[in-house]
């Protein structure tokens, strides 16, 4: 066989060779087990499915305190370049170097290649230890904008000249009169929100939620209070919802014109016809309010499309009811260019380093939703069966053989081995 590179069509499909390769960053602290544990799933799943005529060729990229140890850098250059020559990579979880002049390499990396796209989908597999009564009722695709919001990285510390000037300037230039409480001792943040960046995100999650059948797109925004950012986030969602996506969405914004028109009964008529037709539902929810309205009712919710700051509260915190952040995969995407880098959504729990005791399924699952993303759909669904049989027989890593009755307690590595056994 021939290892080649995945590359993008003219078309803006991916083209995937048989025998692709693949950049992996194994990452830092738990992420060499996590990292081995997933990679002898992968290579089974893709073998047993596709016979042998299929196989992914990993090739090693370096970032983090293995890229420090090595080369001095925490982020080499020829780290980016790969992930850009080879468009599709994977990564375990990286230590946040305290100090010097990186704020978070995952951060750098969404910058670097824009990948605008936090895709963190939420699902529940039956047996897994939640908090909630009905974790079966949550299942939810996350889209996070990336790129953009206070969470970007546009800081100044206080007691700075940068923090002084950009508060002299916000008083006597910009007439924020004395919003500012305590100008002598504040840091300032910057929150750019843009219409194309926004309209990117919320065009990904429509037209994902079409093309997997689902039955709505909710934008979650704090746009009472943040009227421009936030607010713009909501506006500019349902107008490219309309105008873009015509016949095939309906959304709130259309039905409080037909209320404000035709009344109350008829707006509801032609929600309901709507529904009936099965065209994708375009809604919004305040962002507190969408918090505890994914405990109480998360059947509501399919497809969500959200700020950067409100995706990283809302993925974590839907990520506990159906399990928590050592059973939560992820994605970073620009669905333009194609580069996508898939993560653990965890950290690097330095503490359990080399115990070979932590649940690599986050990690796994990333690679499922590589799979998905590479057209390997048959070995992703086989991995996500042969995960869900695990966990139904109980023969579980410590995080959930804690929350269980009569499980057996395996190792990261033995787990691995026991999803193996059950690919079918
Ligand atoms: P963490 O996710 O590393 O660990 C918090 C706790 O979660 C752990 O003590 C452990 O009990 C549990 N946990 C994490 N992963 C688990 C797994 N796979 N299986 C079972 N339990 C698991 O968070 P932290 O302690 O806040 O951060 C540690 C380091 O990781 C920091 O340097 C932080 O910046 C970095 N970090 C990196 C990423 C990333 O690379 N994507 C994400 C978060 C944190």
């Amino acid at each position: 066989m021939n290892p080649q590179k995945i590359t993008m069509g003219q078309d803006g499909r991916l083209n995937v060779p048989d025998q692709p390769i693949i950049p992996f960053i194994e990452g830092d602290g738990i992420g060499p087990d996590v990292w081995s544990a997933s990679k002898m799933v992968l290579d089974a799943a893709v073998a047993k499915t596709y016979g042998g005529k299929r196989k992914i060729e990993w090739k090693e990229i370096l970032a983090g305190e293995k890229a420090f140890n090595q080369t001095g850098e925490w982020l080499p250059a020829a780290t980016l370049d790969a992930a850009k020559e080879y468009l599709v990579s994977i990564k375990g979880p990286l230590t946040t170097p305290v100090g010097g002049g990186i704020r978070s390499l995952n951060v750098a990396m969404r910058q670097e290649l824009d990948l605008y796209v936090c895709l963190r989908p939420v699902k529940w597999y039956k047996g897994v230890p939640s908090p909630v009564v009905h974790p079966e009722n949550v299942n939810m695709v996350i889209f996070r904008e990336n790129t953009e919001d206070i969470y970007a990285g546009i800081e100044f510390a206080n007691g700075t000249p940068e923090v002084k000037k950009m508060i002299d300037f916000l008083t006597n230039e910009m007439g924020v009169g004395k919003k500012i409480r305590f100008p002598e001792s504040s840091a300032i943040g910057i929150k750019p929100v843009s219409k194309e960046g926004s309209e990117r995100l919320v065009r990904a999650a429509i037209e994902y939620a079409l093309e997997h059948k689902l039955p709505s797109v909710t934008l979650v925004h704090k746009g009472n209070i943040m009227k421009y950012t936030e607010g713009g986030f909501k506006i500019w969602g349902y107008e490219l919802a309309e105008r873009e996506f015509g016949d095939k969405v309906y959304t709130w914004g259309q039905w409080e014109n037909a209320k404000k028109t035709q009344g109350e009964d008829a707006a509801n008529a032609k929600m309901k016809n709507a529904e009936a037709l099965g065209k994708l539902i375009v809604k919004d929810v305040i962002a507190d309010n969408f918090l505890q309205q994914i405990l109480l009712s998360p059947k509501d919710y399919s497809v969500v499309a959200t700020l950067n700051l409100n995706g990283d509260y809302i993925s974590d915190s839907a990520a506990a009811a159906v399990g928590g952040i050592g059973i939560s995969p992820g994605a970073n995407i620009n669905y333009k260019t194609g580069y996508a880098v898939f993560e653990a959504t965890h950290g690097t729990a330095p503490r359990f380093a080399n115990t070979n005791t932590m649940n690599p399924s986050s990690l796994l699952l990333s690679g499922v939703m590589m799979l998905e993303y590479m057209g390997w759909h048959e070995a992703a669904v086989s991995i996500e069966e042969a995960l869900a049989t695990t966990i139904k027989r109980k023969r579980v890593t410590i995080d959930f053989f804690n929350l269980m009755h009569n499980a057996t307690l395996l190792k990261t590595s033995e787990f691995a081995e026991e999803i193996v056994k059950n690919l079918k």
